[in-house]
C-alpha cells in the first residue's frame, strides 16, 4: 500500500471506523472502499470515477480532496510508464510568433480590447489524463477568434459583440459574465466565447482562480480553445491545470482583496444527448428529440470559502453537484433560424440574435427547440382570474387571504412546449404564475422581469435563476385536472426562485435547506389554490413513500435519487410541516420571510437557518432536532 491508500485507512481508523460501517453510512460501496485504500484503481471504470470517488471518499473521512487528489496524481505519475505531462505552457515566444500583435490599447487594468481580431489559429494536441479540457489549445488572434468554419450556416450577425468594450466598467463586486455564444441547432453544437469580470471580495490574496466547469465531466464534450488573462491591458496566457470538472488558472499577478481581474475564454461544446427518462445531472445539460437543455453548461467561478479556499466540485449521479455565488449576466445567442430560445432575465430578440441581461443571479441557463410554442401570463391577473377557494371552514391559510398584495408589478411568465401539449403548457403557466404570487406574498420580491418555464425531454423539473426546465414526460401525463404531478412539480419548480435563487445553499452537503423548503412550498401552493386537494398533495407527494431517516445527508450518501428524495425531500417536508406546527403560523410566515430577506444573495447554512428560527420562536426544538436531524441543528 502507497502513502494514498495510507493516508485513507488511517483517516477512516482514526475515526474508529471499519470498512462496512463506512460502506453503510457514506453509501459506498465497499469494494470501492477497499480499492481505494489498497491503491487498485483499476475497480473503476474510468479515471473520472476513480477521481469521484476518491473525493467523495476523502470529504467522508474530513480530508482534504485537493490534497487526496494530489496525493493521487503523484501515485500515478510514478505508477506510469509515461512521465505525466503539465498543461502545455502557452509561452509568449509561441504565440508571439504566429499571432498578430494584439491591437489593445493599453488602458485601465479592467478595459478590454476594443474590438475582436481575426487570426490564425493554431492547434497545440496535448495528452492530459482522460481530461479533455487540456487536449486541444488554439492559439487565438487577440482573444476571440470566430471559428466561422466549424460553426456551419451560423454567423455571427454585424457589429462588434458586446463582449469586448473600449468603455471602462464600473466593477461590481459580483463577478460579471459577457458570453456571446453561438449555436448551431442541428448539430447541437456551441462556439463561446466567455469574459469573466471578477473582483476579489475575499479577505485573502489569491495566487489562482478556480472554475468549474460542469460540461466536462463528459467526454468530447467541452474543448477550451483559448484562455487569457489580462495584465494591465496586455493579454497573457495564463498557466492553467484541467482537473476534473474544474479548471485551476494561475494568475500572473497575484490578486489582492478588492482587486480585479478579468478572464477571456473561447470554448466548444459538443452536447451529449439527454434520455427521456433522465432526472437531475443527467438531464440538465444536453440535447434530444425537440430542444436542448444548457444548465450548468459554463465554466463558472468556484465559490470561495475563507476557512477552506475554492470549492471545487465534481461530479455525482445524485442531486444537484453545483454550489454557485450569485453573478451579473449579460448573454448574447445567435442561434439557426427558426429556433426559439428561452433563457435567464430580460429578454430582447431580434431575428436569430438573443441578448439576455440577469443581476445577481445564482445561474444562467437556456432552453431551445424548433418547435416552441409559447404562451404568456402577467402576474396577478392569473390569480384574480381564479379566486381563491374554500377558506371558510378549512384550516387557517398561510399568509394573507387577499388577492394583489404580493404581486410583483411588470412580471410576464413565459411557458413554452411542445405542439399537442396545449392544455399542460396552459396549465403550467397558470400554475407558475400563481404561485409566483403566492410566494412573493409569502416569502419577497422576485428578482427578475420575466420567468420562463420550458418544456424539455427528460423526467423531472430543474430549475435556474428565472428560468425551470420541465419534463416532457409531465406534459404527456397531463389530464387536466389539478391532481396531474405536473402541478405540485411547477410550484415546487417555482419557490426555488427563493430557495435557491435569492437564498443559495451548498447543495451538495446541505440540500435540505432548498429542497425541503421547496417541496413543502408546493403544499402551500394547494393550501391556498386548491385546498380540497390538500390532502391528496400530501398522500401522494409525501406518504406513499413512506419516507424514513435524517435529511441532514450529503448527496454523496445517497446510492440512488429515489432514496435521496425520500430523505431530504419528503421527510425533509415533514419537517418544515412540523416547524411551522412548533412555531405557529404568524411565527413562521414571519421567520421564512426574515431569512429570505436576510440571506438573499448569500449561501446560507443550517445554522443560519436554525440561529434565526430564534430570533422568532421560544418553542422547545429539541423534539425536531431528533427526529429529523442527524448533527446538531438546533442551536
Ligand atoms: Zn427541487
Amino acid at each position: 500500500m502507497g502513502e494514498l491508500g495510507e493516508r485513507l485507512r488511517a483517516a477512516r481508523e482514526a475515526k474508529e471506523l471499519t470498512i462496512d460501517q463506512v460502506a453503510e453510512e457514506s453509501r459506498i460501496q465497499r469494494a470501492f472502499l477497499e480499492a481505494l485504500e489498497s491503491e487498485s484503481f483499476g475497480a473503476f471504470s474510468s479515471e473520472l470515477h476513480t477521481r469521484g470517488f476518491l473525493r467523495n471518499y476523502a470529504s467522508y473521512l474530513g480530508l482534504e480532496p485537493e490534497e487526496i487528489l494530489a496525493l493521487y496524481d503523484k501515485t500515478r505519475a510514478k505508477t506510469s510508464h509515461r512521465a505525466k505531462k503539465a498543461s502545455p505552457p502557452m509561452s509568449d515566444q509561441r504565440s508571439s510568433g504566429e499571432m498578430p500583435a494584439p491591437a489593445v490599447p493599453v488602458q485601465a487594468k479592467h478595459s478590454a480590447p476594443a474590438q475582436p481580431q481575426r487570426g490564425r489559429a493554431s492547434a497545440i494536441i496535448g495528452d492530459m489524463l482522460l481530461l479533455l479540457i487540456g487536449v486541444v489549445f488554439l492559439s487565438i488572434a487577440v482573444v476571440y477568434l470566430y471559428r466561422q468554419q466549424a460553426v456551419g450556416q451560423v454567423r455571427p450577425t454585424g457589429g462588434p459583440t458586446p463582449i469586448p468594450t473600449a468603455t471602462p466598467l464600473p466593477i461590481p463586486d459580483e463577478t460579471t459574465y459577457t458570453m456571446d455564444v453561438n449555436l448551431n441547432y442541428a448539430e447541437h453544437k456551441l462556439d463561446v466565447r466567455q469574459r469573466i469580470d471578477y473582483t476579489n471580495v475575499t479577505s485573502t490574496t489569491l495566487a489562482n482562480l478556480m472554475l468549474n466547469v460542469h460540461p466536462n465531466r463528459s467526454k468530447g464534450t467541452f474543448t477550451l480553445n483559448g484562455l487569457k488573462v489580462d495584465v494591465d491591458g496586455d493579454l497573457v496566457q495564463p498557466e492553467y491545470s484541467p482537473l476534473d470538472v474544474t479548471l485551476k488558472v494561475a494568475l500572473p499577478n497575484e490578486l489582492p482583496p478588492d482587486e480585479h481581474v478579468t478572464l477571456y475564454m473561447s470554448y466548444t461544446l459538443s452536447l451529449p444527448r439527454i434520455a427521456p427518462d433522465a432526472k437531475f445531472s443527467d438531464a440538465s445539460f444536453g440535447y434530444s428529440q425537440r430542444a436542448i437543455s444548457l444548465g450548468n453548461w459554463y465554466p463558472v467561478m468556484a465559490p470561495y470559502r475563507q476557512d477552506k479556499g475554492w470549492y471545487s466540485l465534481s461530479y455525482f449521479p445524485v442531486g444537484d453537484p453545483y454550489v454557485t455565488d450569485v453573478a451579473d449576466y449579460h448573454v448574447t445567442i445567435t442561434t439557426t433560424p427558426g429556433v426559439i430560445v428561452a433563457g435567464t432575465g430580460a429578454e430582447t430578440h431580434t431575428g436569430n440574435r438573443w441578448e439576455y441581461v440577469a443581476k445577481r443571479a445564482r445561474s444562467f441557463a437556456l432552453a431551445a427547440s424548433d418547435v416552441y410554442l409559447i404562451d404568456t401570463a402577467p402576474v396577478g391577473a392569473s390569480a384574480q382570474a381564479a379566486p381563491l377557494q374554500g377558506t371558510g371552514t378549512e384550516q387557517p391559510v398561510l399568509g394573507q387571504t387577499g388577492t394583489g398584495n404580493g404581486t410583483a408589478g411588470n412580471l410576464t411568465v413565459y411557458s413554452y412546449y411542445f405542439p399537442g401539449h396545449e392544455a399542460a403548457g396552459q396549465a403550467a403557466l397558470d400554475t407558475a404564475a400563481k404561485a409566483l404570487e403566492l410566494f412573493t406574498e409569502l416569502y419577497g420580491s422576485y428578482p427578475f422581469p420575466a420567468f420562463r418555464l420550458s418544456e424539455t425531454e427528460f423526467a423531472d423539473g430543474l430549475a435556474f435563476s428565472g428560468l425551470t426546465f420541465l419534463g416532457s414526460t409531465y406534459y404527456d401525463q397531463y389530464d387536466g385536472t389539478a391532481q396531474a404531478s405536473l402541478i405540485p412539480l411547477t410550484a415546487h419548480e417555482v419557490s426555488h426562485q427563493w430557495f435557491y435563487g435569492l437564498v443559495g445553499n451548498d447543495q451538495v452537503t446541505e440540500p435540505w435547506l432548498d429542497e425541503a423548503l421547496a417541496q413543502y412550498s408546493s403544499y402551500l401552493y394547494y393550501e391556498r389554490y386548491l385546498p380540497g386537494d390538500k390532502e391528496w398533495w400530501w398522500d401522494t407527494e409525501i406518504r406513499q413513500y413512506a419516507p424514513a431517516g435524517k435529511i441532514d445527508m450529503l448527496i454523496y450518501q445517497f446510492r440512488n435519487n429515489r432514496d435521496y428524495m425520500n430523505a431530504v425531500y419528503r421527510r425533509g417536508a415533514e419537517f418544515v410541516g412540523d416547524l411551522r406546527e412548533t412555531m405557529g403560523d404568524p411565527a413562521f410566515t414571519a421567520f421564512l420571510k426574515e431569512y429570505v430577506r436576510r440571506y438573499s444573495y448569500q449561501l446560507a447554512k443550517s445554522r443560519d437557518f436554525f440561529t434565526l428560527i430564534q430570533e422568532f420562536t421560544t418553542a422547545d426544538l429539541m423534539p425536531l432536532q431528533e427526529t429529523y436531524f442527524r448533527q446538531r441543528a438546533v442551536p
